[in-house]
């Protein structure tokens, strides 16, 4: 077992004297990234002068590469460019979250910056209004790595009442759901609904309709939020997508998608001329629906817990046992969008938008074996 934090259980009350000390003009900035893991979140923070405006108001910033596994120590200096800000919910305005993409020594894209890329994709593409809406599933463990509140070393009962549940023995940890949504609102991150999962101890959030490469954005930011929070109970937040085995559902994020075309009028047609887009170009969407090619997701992907098997390309009409699905009423107004449920909680949203891009609009079809 790994060593965790226990400064949950410091006297927060004291804290909140010295958060409420005035700061003059002054403005804390934090910056957030991705590291060397695909998936992992990192951040510092340094005091500007005054209250940024706008992102163009924030500088960029370096960090050292060989700690968060971006670089080798002879040239570890890497730069953050700031991409989109956002408030604090923690320490309050006028500070400021800041995410960042991560450029090598050369000025070039880190190897887990997946944005620069996705970045470029969706400009191609910025005609035809893509919107995304991303599902993140996560669950809750307790300092021991146990899933929170479940029995030491045991198991709660079956599955069945725990889906959008209320009452103290089935929905364990909702404090830190409600904290996430307001830190969101408060923040500006795009959050549009939570809810309790089919797994004890799992939850959901939803992120979007958001256009383009912001979806991205948001995401990282409140996985950024969730994170943050969780230490704060002294709890974990797990994106692993398949955190328990046996007869308990795995974690997964869906992703929610429409073009202009889609929404409209007789949208049906395009979503069904994308779905058979996805069809012919399974293998390389798995490849891209975790930071591990697919290696993750495999423990998810089984066919059963409301997945497909990872070796079946489905369509379903509101099934949710498909890899697609169209949602009944988009069925029933002949437009909308349509859901890919393939992409594992723990997937890097630039990589995902990006693949559905190139497949679906772009029109790219190589197919890639899966990795061993
Ligand atoms: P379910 O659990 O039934 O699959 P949710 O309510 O959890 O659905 O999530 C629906 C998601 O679909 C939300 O993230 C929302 O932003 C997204 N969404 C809704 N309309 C659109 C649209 N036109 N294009 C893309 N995403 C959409
Ligand atoms: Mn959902
Ligand atoms: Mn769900
Ligand atoms: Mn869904």
């Amino acid at each position: 077992m790994s060593a965790v934090s226990v400064s949950s259980r410091l006297n927060k009350g004291l804290r909140q004297h010295y958060l409420a000390l005035p700061q003059g003009d002054l403005c804390q900035v934090t910056y957030v990234w991705i590291d060397g893991t695909g998936e992992g979140l990192r951040s510092k923070t340094q005091t500007l002068e005054r209250e940024p405006q706008g992102i163009e108001d924030i500088p960029e910033w370096n960090f050292d590469g060989s700690s968060t596994g971006q670089a080798r120590g002879s040239n570890s200096d890497m730069y953050l460019v700031p991409v989109r800000m956002f408030r604090d919910p923690f320490t309050l305005d006028p500070n400021k979250l800041v995410l960042c993409e991560v450029l090598k020594d050369n000025r070039l894209p880190a190897e887990h910056n997946l944005r620069s890329a996705c970045s470029k994709a969706m400009e191609e593409v910025q005609d035809l209004h893509i919107w995304f809406g991303m599902e993140q599933e996560y669950t809750l463990l307790a300092l021991d790595e146990h899933p929170y509140s479940w029995p030491q070393g045991g198991f709660p009962k079956p599955q069945g009442p725990y889906y959008c549940a209320v009452g103290a023995d089935r929905a364990f940890g909702r404090d830190i759901v409600e904290c996430h949504y307001k830190a969101c609102l408060y923040a500006g991150v795009k959050i549009s609904g939570a809810n309790a999962e089919v797994m004890p101890s799992q939850w959901e959030f939803q992120v979007g309709p958001c256009e383009g490469i912001e979806i991205g954005d948001q995401l990282w930011m409140a996985r950024y939020l969730l994170h943050r929070i969780c230490e704060d109970f002294g709890v974990i937040a797990t994106l692993d997508p398949k955190p328990m085995t046996g007869d308990w559902n795995g974690a997964g994020c869906h992703t929610n998608v429409s073009t202009e075309a889609m929404r409209a009028e007789g949208g049906l047609r395009h979503i069904e001329e994308a779905i058979e887009k996805l069809g012919r170009r399974h293998r390389y969407h798995i490849r891209r629906y975790d930071p591990h090619g697919g290696q993750d997701n495999k423990r998810r992907l089984t066919g059963l817990h409301e997945t497909s098997s990872i070796h079946e390309f489905t369509v379903g009409l509101a099934n949710r046992g498909a890899s697609i699905r169209i949602p009944r009423q988009v069925g029933q107004d002949g437009r909308g969008y349509f859901e890919d449920r393939r992409p594992a909680a723990n997937c890097d949203p630039y990589a995902v938008t990006e693949a559905i891009v190139r497949t679906c609009i772009l029109g790219e079809t190589g197919e890639e074996e899966l990795s061993e």
